[in-house]
């Protein structure tokens, strides 16, 4: 399973295959199950139809690496565009964006400046900007900027901690010091053993313990996991120790354990669900797969029946 995980890691970063599978109808019908498709329109009615079954949204448009000023600007206008269109249509729900998306790897200070219009655009809108979580390289500059960004508008923006990294329950005090919002996931990528926990089962129990302490810090966190034996273990935590639900959320993938969300929607949790979208979807889809290999027969199956 590990080697499968590794290889889809790997075709995450391959070019040639990317761009191939991004211009063939082929690749954007199976990738359809987990990206709501390619325009902000197809995310937006998403959005609201998550919203219908009681549940938030977090929308992502997918890109990622990108090293022109043009093209992370054009990324940031399309977030823009979000914002209004959230705030227009009233929809319960707020925006995920990754830094290497608006120029990190080309000047982190143009990455600063286009997010910080976005943390602004949010905060007059009444929005919230969610700095999405990359490899270690990036680990110290996102969280650094998500807190000068909150400084300047407190509450209108978070980040993601992986409970992969060793380095995270340090993370996770600083950002509740400063009442800063996590979102709390697993971890993505691929890291080495000497920051990274390498075995599953030590990843699991370092998410469950910054888990409860999140869910108890005072500060409004985002679970994110489809972890069945996780999210058994919070709720069970929450009516053991009566803590309210409103004092967190859950969140999940778009596509990903639809029946846990809707079960948990209707037992009274928050549930958020991330929505990516656009026509750069190669990468996350990958990701996805590596997450669960056995998703390439479902979705050959599926592409196969339709
Ligand atoms: C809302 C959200 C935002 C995220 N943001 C980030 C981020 O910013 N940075 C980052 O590094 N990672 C992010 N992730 C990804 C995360 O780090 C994990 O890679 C991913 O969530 C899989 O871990 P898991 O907790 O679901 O548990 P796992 O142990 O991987 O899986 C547990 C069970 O969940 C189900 N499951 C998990 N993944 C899938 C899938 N792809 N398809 C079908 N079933 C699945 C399976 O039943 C599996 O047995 C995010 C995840 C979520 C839900």
């Amino acid at each position: 399973m590990n080697l499968l995980r590794s290889l889809f890691i790997s075709l995450s970063s391959n070019y040639g295959l990317r761009s191939f599978a991004e211009s063939s109808s082929v690749g954007r019908k199976l990738s359809s199950r987990f990206v709501a498709g390619m325009t902000i329109e197809d995310a937006l009615q998403a959005a609201a139809r998550v919203n219908r079954e009681g549940i938030a949204a977090t929308l992502d448009s997918l890109g990622e690496s990108v090293n022109d000023a043009e093209h992370a600007q054009a990324s940031a206008d399309i977030y823009h565009q979000l914002i209004d269109q959230i705030a227009a249509r009233g929809l319960n729900a707020n925006v995920s964006v990754k830094l290497t998306q608006v120029g990190m790897d080309l000047d982190p200070e143009l990455a600063e400046s286009i997010v910080s219009g976005m943390v602004s655009h949010a905060e007059r809108s009444g929005s919230f900007v969610r700095i999405d979580m990359e490899g270690s390289p990036y680990t110290e500059a996102t969280i650094a900027m998500t807190e000068r960004l909150h400084a300047r508008w407190p509450g209108c923006v978070g980040t993601v901690l992986q409970a992969y990294l060793r380095r995270t329950a340090a993370d996770a005090r600083r950002l509740v010091g400063q009442g800063i919002r996590i979102r709390l996931c697993k971890g993505a990528y691929k890291e080495p053993a000497e920051i990274a926990f390498p075995e599953k089962k030590d990843v699991d129990q370092n998410y469950c313990e910054l888990m409860l302490y999140l869910a108890t810090s005072g500060v409004f966190c985002g679970m994110a996991t489809h972890d069945e034996v996780i999210v058994g273990r919070m709720r069970r935590f929450v009516e053991e120790t009566r803590l309210e639900k409103s004092k967190f959320e859950f969140q999940m993938l778009y596509g990903v354990r639809r029946d846990l969300q809707r079960k948990l929607a209707k037992d009274g949790y928050g549930v958020r669900v991330y929505i990516p979208f656009g026509p750069e979807w190669y990468p996350y889809f990958m990701r996805r797969l590596a997450e669960r290999p056995a998703n390439v027969l479902f979705l050959v199956k599926n592409f196969l029946k339709n």
